[in-house]
């Protein structure tokens, strides 16, 4: 748990600049929609967290392939036109491998 304090500079510093976001393990608990330190597991999604206050949810889980964080709200992560999973930096989704376009 972070204080209402962490949580209200983490806002700050990631409402206007959200590359990062996933390398930032306070974040899973800072809402970037009403500064909320109040986020629990979605329910009906084991990737997704949500927040308590306004319900928004986002993507926020371990990738299976690299173990890097994955955020749906970091630009790095986008979500994928094919499946619509987001997309990890090490380029994994929910697409099999053999479905991936392939890396330059
Ligand atoms: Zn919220
Ligand atoms: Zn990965
Ligand atoms: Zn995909």
């Amino acid at each position: 748990m972070i204080s209402r304090e962490e949580g209200k500079l983490l806002f700050k510093k990631y409402r206007s600049k959200r590359d990062g976001i996933r390398n930032c393990p306070e974040m899973a608990s800072v809402c970037l929609i009403c500064e909320s330190i109040l986020i629990d597991p979605k329910e009906d999604n084991e990737r997704m967290l949500a927040c308590r206050n306004c319900g928004f949810a986002f993507y926020r889980y371990v990738c299976p392939d690299c173990g890097r964080t994955v955020d749906g709200r970091d630009p790095c992560n986008p979500a994928c036109r094919i499946c619509g999973q987001r997309i990890c930096s090490c380029g994994a989704c929910g697409c099999p491998p053999n479905h991936k376009e392939k890396q330059p």
